[in-house]
């Protein structure tokens, strides 16, 4: 399977890691103390070509593979998880509107979301909705003057800053013959009157990644917001987050291989009772661990994305190294940690900022209980 680390992917590791290291770990710091987003950075990642690099070159992608992709959001995770998911979050709404859109969608929709005029959110999550994702609430009326949208989202990320462009919503938008709720996705662009944002949310992780609530009042949307088939929304966002559970575990994978290179180097130069760390077993074993992690959810990744590459059916391996990957990243940013000793807790050291952002990964894209059930399922069925 790793043959199929070609030339080109190569290329595109080495040279989103000098940017990575060069442009976003000088202010990797800043950017979590102050949760700012970093809007240079994401237009300069625009500008790489590194946002819209799975998705047409017909509308300004770069027509090139998810393997790469998942390469590019793994690399800038080893950095800056944050910066990651503002390019995994535009990337979902990317992929909708690229899969279900229509041609005038695409071009007012999607082409200023790979270009970097603009970012995209995926609203999704309501208070009382999250996993349970076939229990929103907003909804959408149908009126004779377009779609009149009332409701609220939370947890949006990419929201409320000065690129925010498209929000893909799902809504109700009536009831199926047998009592469901119709749930479709609609456009609700960035400045829509009755459209507003709560205040910023303050999390332990993904800090520079801007994170809203959503708040619609009476918003009228043209009937053309509605995207693709009326009551297909949750059937396109779950096609669609299966897709972004590799990146989720690309971006895990980013963090577990950032806190192994992290820990080795510290291990080396920090000594105790006169020789360096690095000569301890109770240490050894702990970076032994994070790089047989990192291989496994190396290749569970690359095998899921090669997959949905052919057109092959990809759930169940996407749902694993998700699960894998999160968990595996979780425990190696804990044992970094570890490894620094008091300095892991610092800010001031990436160790210690990667914790939070690994939290996270365990909860979004469908938690890891829920990466469970989707797992066992298929298992039982
Ligand atoms: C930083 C951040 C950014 C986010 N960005 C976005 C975004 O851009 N767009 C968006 O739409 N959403 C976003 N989310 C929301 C995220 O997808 C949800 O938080 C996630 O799906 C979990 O939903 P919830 O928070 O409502 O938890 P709940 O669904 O309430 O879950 C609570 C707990 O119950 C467990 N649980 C739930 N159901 C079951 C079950 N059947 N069996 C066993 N256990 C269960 C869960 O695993 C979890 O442990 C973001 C969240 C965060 C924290």
């Amino acid at each position: 399977m790793l043959s199929n680390m070609n030339e080109e992917q190569e290329t595109i590791r080495a040279a989103v890691r000098r940017f990575a290291e060069a442009e976003i770990a000088p202010i990797s710091e800043k950017l979590w103390e102050e949760q700012l987003f970093p809007y240079e950075i994401w237009k300069k990642v625009c500008a790489l070509g590194f946002t819209g690099l799975p998705y047409p070159e017909e509308y300004g992608g770069g027509g090139g593979s998810w393997i790469s992709f998942a390469i590019v959001l793994e690399e800038l995770a080893r950095i800056d998880c944050a910066v990651a998911n503002s390019i995994m979050a535009n990337s979902t709404v990317a992929s909708l509107i690229t899969n279900f859109g229509t041609s005038a969608q695409k071009e007012q929709h999607l082409r200023p979301i790979l270009d970097g005029r603009k970012i995209g959110c995926i609203g999704l999550t309501e208070p009382n909705a999250g996993s349970d994702a076939a229990g929103v609430q907003t909804r959408a009326v149908e009126t004779q003057d377009g779609w009149l949208v009332n409701g609220s989202k939370i947890f949006i990320s990419n929201s409320g800053n000065d690129v925010t462009g498209p929000v893909v919503i799902a809504a109700v938008t009536g009831r199926k013959p047998d009592g469901r709720n119709e749930i479709s996705n609609l456009i609700m662009p960035h400045g829509t009157p009755g459209f507003t944002y709560g205040g910023k949310l303050k999390k332990i992780g993904w800090r520079a990644s801007s994170t809203h609530g959503l708040f619609f009042e009476d918003c009228l949307l043209p009937r053309e917001n509605l995207l693709g088939e009326r009551g297909a929304g949750l059937r396109q966002t779950l096609a669609t987050i299966n897709t972004g559970r590799i990146l989720i575990g690309s971006m895990a994978l980013g963090i577990l291989q950032g806190s192994l290179d992290r820990s080795v180097a510290y291990m080396k130069e920090r000594n105790a009772f006169g020789k360096p760390i690095a000569s301890f077993q109770a240490l050894q074993f702990k970076i032994a661990d994070m790089a047989t992690h990192a291989h496994a959810a190396r290749l569970m990744l690359y095998h899921a994305a090669e997959l949905k590459e052919r057109g092959m059916p990809f759930d169940q391996e996407a749902s694993m190294a998700k699960l894998f990957a999160t968990e595996k990243a979780m425990e190696a940013a804990h044992q970094a940690i570890q490894i620094h000793g008091g300095y892991g807790i610092m800010s001031e050291y990436a160790v210690s900022r990667a914790f939070g952002d690994a939290k996270v990964l365990e909860i979004v894209e469908g938690t890891s209980e829920i990466q469970r059930m989707i797992i066992s399922r298929q298992l039982l069925a």
